[in-house]
């Protein structure tokens, strides 16, 4: 897309040019607050504020509230939070929003007299069709409309009839202002455009103050207009409504209501493999009750990716690298995964869990002591210090780190361990990172299941931390582990794709047929080690609400956050942000 910035050479009174721009770069992000904001929303603000950042201009925050039925305080409040989030991930000192929010509403007066001077100009005129009758009157792509017959009524009787209107004294879809350009346009956006409609509903600003309000295609040029607003960056979709756009700017110059002019340039939305990004999809998941609420960690709104615990420098990574073009995309999930990875493994603290445990006792382990060892928090940033893992008699390794060849696993497995499996097998060896090389020499088994329910195991007191002694093969699996007695159990939220298919709905035309049945598994049984309940209490301490951006590459399990319902230290949530894609020691 090409965007033209500030031209010195062109003359200070060109504003009729759409390609000449006498005023700073303004762009401006215009949600209407009639739902919580997504993904596809998260590019609209980076685009959004990119634009205005590359030329030392502003972005406006702007509530399109011209619809009082579906918009609600709730909504509004959420967009502020989500904006503030996804600034908060943008580059150090870089402030493109200044923070006022404003609001269509606010031009609410305005709005009204450029009606007034466009019916007094013989531009725009009340009409009287039924919605059913209109619509027919409006033809279709192939057939050119038909003049109402109102079209013709005088600039007195339509002043006073709009009047009426504001006053109240007609009920809804008696009238409608409608603009008078053209019922057989080519473009059907042309053909007589509403500009005002009935609507005795209170408004979330403006309270009771008006029974009328002005439609989105009206009302948004003059608020671009109002606010010197260079370019108005929108999706796709209204591109045919950009001869509307432009005529309502040229119109109203002459009633000088309106100074500056706006252009319209339209971008392709973002859509996303695996998800929905549609409001209306998005309010039937949440309804329904197939998620729990608008900010479940399974959500893609900005709610439910901000308490899943995606960092916001990551939701920026992922505008950019999605791109800007007018060609319609379906990007692979797997893009908003790879950045959230990127961004979390340079900043996340490392740390042990278990997430799935199976007692380990160390039957050579002298006594009750424990041995402390003290180990990075992150193996690329010294600055970020180190942890005390302690280390005796009984840990937790995970279930899977083992592979029972002798019991109920094996025989399903035809004896033999799964092709490359380096872990620890009865009889043999394993690293425990950072600690001892162990070995298995004796299940004990639930009597029922025959499952393993503990490891009997030794250690070697001449492996300590890394080393290899002498005359000992070396070991190559290397599994994390967390000791018994000083390890917390806590809960942990795995999550996957909300749906099945690549593209919800696409098969059978009713997405919520391929949700996912296992889009979550809560595990409760999970055991962390030491220094992550520490950082918890002192968070917690200092301010119960940075909790929530404590966040962990859980070594070899992947990036987890810990969630807003954490109440206390001895009753932790984790979300698991995203999987690893590597492990060591697989
Ligand atoms: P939805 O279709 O999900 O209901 P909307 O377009 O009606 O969304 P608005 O609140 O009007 O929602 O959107 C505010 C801004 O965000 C608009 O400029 C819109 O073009 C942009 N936007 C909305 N969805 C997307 C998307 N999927 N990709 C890019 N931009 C989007
Ligand atoms: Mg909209
Ligand atoms: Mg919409």
């Amino acid at each position: 897309l090409e965007i033209e910035s500030k031209d010195d050479s062109s003359d200070d009174d060109d504003t009729s040019s759409n390609n000449k721009i006498d005023r700073p770069v303004t762009t401006r992000f215009p949600p209407e607050p009639n739902g919580y904001l997504h993904l596809g929303h998260a590019k609209a603000v980076c685009f959004n504020f990119a634009v205005s950042r590359m030329f030392g201009g502003n972005c406006n925050m702007r509530m399109d509230d011209t619809n009082p039925s579906k918009e609600d305080e709730e909504y509004v409040e959420s967009i502020l939070r989500d904006v503030k989030w996804i600034q908060s991930g943008l580059f150090e000192g870089d402030k493109p929003w200044d923070g006022e929010v404003r609001k269509t509403s606010d031009y609410f007066d305005v709005i009204y007299d450029a009606a007034v001077a466009l019916i007094k100009q013989g531009d725009a005129y009340v009409d009287s069709l039924s919605a059913e009758e209109m619509r027919e009157y409006r033809g279709t792509l192939t057939e050119p409309g038909k003049d109402s017959p109102h079209r013709s009524r005088s600039i007195e009787e339509n002043l006073e009839l709009f009047e009426g209107m504001r006053d109240g004294k007609f009920k809804e879809g008696e009238h409608v202002l409608r603009a008078k350009i053209d019922m057989s346009s080519p473009n059907i956006n042309m053909r007589d455009p509403a500009l005002y409609r009935i609507k005795h509903e209170s408004h979330q600003e403006t309270g009771d103050k008006w029974c009328i309000y002005p439609m989105y295609d009206f009302s948004h040029p003059i608020s671009d207009a109002l606010e010197g607003i260079t370019h108005s960056l929108c999706t796709l979709e209204f591109e045919d409504h950009r001869p509307f756009y432009d005529w309502t700017v040229e119109k109203l110059l002459p009633s000088g209501l309106i100074t500056q002019v706006p252009q319209q340039i339209e971008f392709s939305r973002l859509n996303v493999k695996s998800t929905v990004l549609s409001k209306r999809k998005l309010i039937q998941l949440v309804e329904q009750k197939h998620v729990n609420g608008w900010d479940d960690p399974r959500m893609p709104t900005m709610s439910g990716l901000r308490r899943r615990g995606v960092p916001p420098a990551a939701l920026r990574m992922f505008c950019e690298r999605v791109g800007i073009s007018k060609a319609d995309s379906n990007i692979d999930a797997v893009v908003l995964e790879d950045c959230v990875r990127e961004v979390m493994d340079d900043t996340c603290l490392r740390a042990f869990s278990v997430l799935k445990p199976l007692k380990v006792t160390i039957t050579n382990w002298q006594g009750d002591d424990l041995e402390d060892f003290e180990v990075p928090r992150h193996p690329k940033r010294e600055e970020m210090g180190t942890r005390t893992i302690p280390f005796g008699k009984t840990v937790y390794i995970e279930r899977d780190d083992f592979f029972d060849l002798e019991g109920p696993e094996g025989k399903a497995n035809d004896n033999r361990p799964p092709r490359g499996f380096k872990r620890l097998l009865p009889n043999q060896m394993v690293r425990l990172r950072y600690a001892y090389v162990i070995q298995c020499n004796e299940i004990v088994r639930d009597p029922e299941t025959q499952e393993p329910i503990e490891l009997k195991c030794e250690y070697f007191p001449d492996t300590r931390a890394g080393v290899t002694p002498e005359g000992m093969a070396r070991v190559k699996g290397i599994i994390h582990w967390v000791e018994a007695s000083k390890g917390q159990r806590c809960s942990v939220n795995q999550y996957d794709r909300l749906f099945l298919a690549e593209e919800p709905g696409k098969e059978s035309g009713d997405f919520l047929k391929d949700i996912n049945p296992k889009s979550l598994e809560v595990l409760t049984d999970v055991v962390i080690e030491p220094s992550v309940v520490e950082d918890a209490v002192k968070a917690m301490e200092e301010d119960a609400s940075s909790i929530s951006s404590l966040a962990y590459q859980f070594e070899r399990s992947g990036y987890f956050a810990l969630d807003e319902s954490s109440t206390d230290a001895s009753n932790l949530v984790f979300n698991r942000v995203v999987t690893l894609r590597d492990t060591w020691g697989a």
